[in-house]
């Protein structure tokens, strides 16, 4: 038996106690007559105490060793003398009697420890020692523990885990594909899935009813702190359900992981029209730890000689309570900010509700004590209320507002990470026009069906269809998305005609889903989660990464294996493929 106890695991009960331990030393110190090393495996560190005067030979031998060799030690566990609180296994110490080094570790790169002196590229060079520092270690875990529960939970409620195919078709719609040349089909390509998204529907067809897959896919994006070009979804798909059957599941699901994982009760989990995110937040994933909701206020502006106001579309703000006494440089901080080409505001106009009761905006040459006071009437606000007005177009407008809303949530520590706010966003647009090549694009998917409410719309107005489509959103951070599907071949087929495919592109390329759908296919619906953003999420960061074992730079590159790579004539030759230089 290699050892008897884990590193993490030794307590007081244990004193008097013979055990083994294995490890990579952690560290080691010499005062004088006795050697201590702090020797860590994946559980936590133990303090090991080798003594001169009971063994020489031992504590001589113990003084070789250097950091993340890897030993096994067996001794006594005795009562610590001088107790550290900070270490779970700090009531207790290893006697040691014998020392057995199992292997021999050239010296790291970057100190092991949980505030590493490694920058980004080198750590991930040697991404199996980052690994090893408890930050990265405890992420790693955190996603065992999501992907345990949700496995739990889906197959409690009856779904089935079944796997689809890595080497499908390339499609035109949505991200550039991976493709894999094939070798006994030369000139033909595979492509990696984007998502599972065709095959979980016809797992309906094929009557598997509650499908669930945690799943590796592939878009082949420029890449962002989010993103990799490989990252997991929890799959899933229901047959015979409507839209709050899929949304009441999930939202179990969530609740369940909330639970499990961090604690925590979610209570309420409301649900809002994409209209009314966009009107009240300005984004289809609002934050709503906070308020500071969107008030409009262009029926009460115009007219007063201000063009920029009388040339907007729409005049729109937030009001920052007790924000009234922030300076001139707070304020001219924030129209920076707007003006920023990211956001793209042209300026920002404020109004103070000062303390004495007084009114003070920025336009007050245009207008009187008594058009503010309109304006603070809309607003609901009180003494000591800041209101900052954004104006212009209205998209472009709610969207800077949004980012300014966040910086001012920001700023007064409104959102507040160990606080969490799921909702579902509901009722997308079906289609979004895009401008430059002139056509619809679906929103969601091609499969999305539209609101039943709205579907003779899609013939005369089709860009006011709502979709049957929602989004997870907890904390401004989006997710998961779904929709209720196309069950219909002839809905399916018009709906490919709005997105501009011809008769013979669709069949090409869903021909294999429209022949299914010709064969009793059930009314179904279903949804993905971002797997690595919801770990990243409960594990407090921004960035997926930090929670994926092996991942890719921010150029797709693997840096520890060294891929992209190239690859061997022969290889090419055997593909039928050349490379252009
Ligand atoms: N397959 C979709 C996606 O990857 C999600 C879904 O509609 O279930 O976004």
């Amino acid at each position: 038996m290699y050892r008897t106890h884990t590193c993490g695991e030794l307590r007081k009960e244990h004193i008097g106690q013979n055990i083994t331990l294995c490890g990579w030393i952690q560290k080691s110190r010499d005062l004088g007559g006795m050697t201590f090393i702090d020797l860590r495996d994946r559980y936590g560190i133990t303090q090991l105490v080798f003594n001169m005067e009971i063994n020489s030979q031992l504590c001589e031998n113990a003084r070789q060793f250097g950091r993340e060799d890897v030993v096994q030690v067996s001794g006594t566990v005795s009562e610590r003398s001088n107790k550290n609180p900070k270490m779970a296994t700090g009531d207790i110490e290893i006697i040691a009697e014998s020392l057995n080094l199992l292997n021999k570790s050239k010296l790291p790169p970057f100190t092991i420890e949980d505030h590493s002196d490694g920058g980004d590229e080198l750590r991930m060079k040697y991404r199996y020692l980052d690994i090893r520092r408890n930050p990265v270690k405890n992420n790693l875990i955190l996603r065992h523990k999501m992907a345990f529960e949700t496995r739990n939970y889906l197959s409690e409620q009856g779904f089935l885990e079944i796997e689809t195919p890595y080497l499908i078709k390339s499609t035109p719609e949505g991200a550039r594909d991976f493709v894999v040349p094939s070798r006994m089909n030369q000139g033909q390509f595979y492509a990696l899935p984007q998502s599972p998204q065709t095959f979980k529907q016809l797992l309906m067809v094929a009557g598997m009813d509650k499908y669930f897959q945690i799943v590796r896919c592939f878009r082949d994006e420029d890449l962002r702190a989010d993103r990799q070009p490989e990252f997991t979804q929890i799959d899933c798909e229901m047959a015979f359900v409507k839209r709050d059957d899929v949304l009441n599941t999930f939202e179990g699901l969530a609740r369940q992981l909330f639970r499990k994982v961090k604690g925590i009760e979610i209570h309420d989990f409301p649900r809002m029209s994409y209209a009314d995110a966009m009107k009240l937040y300005g984004s289809d994933k609002p934050d709503i730890r906070f308020g500071m909701t969107f008030v409009e206020i262009t029926d009460l502006v115009n007219g007063h000689d201000f063009k920029v106001f009388d040339e907007a579309e729409i005049v729109v703000g937030i009001k920052a309570e007790g924000c009234a006494g922030w300076s001139r440089k707070e304020l001219d901080q924030l129209t920076e900010f707007v003006k920023k080409p990211q956001i793209g505001a042209g300026g920002l106009v404020y109004l103070k509700f000062n303390d004495d009761g007084s009114l003070k905006s920025s336009v007050d040459k245009f207008y009187s004590e008594d058009d503010l006071k309109l304006w603070a009437e809309q607003f609901n606000a009180k003494a000591g209320d800041l209101m900052l007005i954004l104006s212009g177009n209205i998209h472009k407008t709610r969207t800077a507002l949004n980012e300014l809303r966040l910086e001012m949530g920001k700023r007064l520590k409104l959102r507040n990470p160990d606080v969490f706010a799921p909702l579902w966003v509901v009722d997308f647009p079906l289609l979004e026009w895009d401008e430059e090549s002139h056509r619809f694009y679906a929103m969601h998917h091609p499969f999305t069906s539209p609101n039943p409410e709205d579907l003779s719309l899609l013939d005369t107005d089709p860009a006011a269809v709502r979709a049957n489509a929602y989004d997870m959103v907890i904390n401004g951070v989006e997710i998961g998305g779904g929709s209720v599907r196309i069950h219909d071949k002839d809905l399916q087929n018009k709906m490919f005609a709005i997105l501009g495919f011809t008769e013979e592109e669709a069949q090409n390329q869903f021909g294999f889903l429209m022949n299914a759908f010709e064969y009793g296919a059930p009314p179904h619906g279903g949804i993905a989660f971002g797997f690595d953003r919801w770990c990243a999420l409960f594990g407090g960061s921004d960035s997926i990464r930090d929670f994926i074992a092996f991942p890719k730079n921010n150029s797709g590159r693997d840096v520890m294996i060294d891929s992209p790579s190239e690859i061997k004539k022969e290889q090419l030759d055997e593909l039928g493929l050349e490379i252009k230089k």
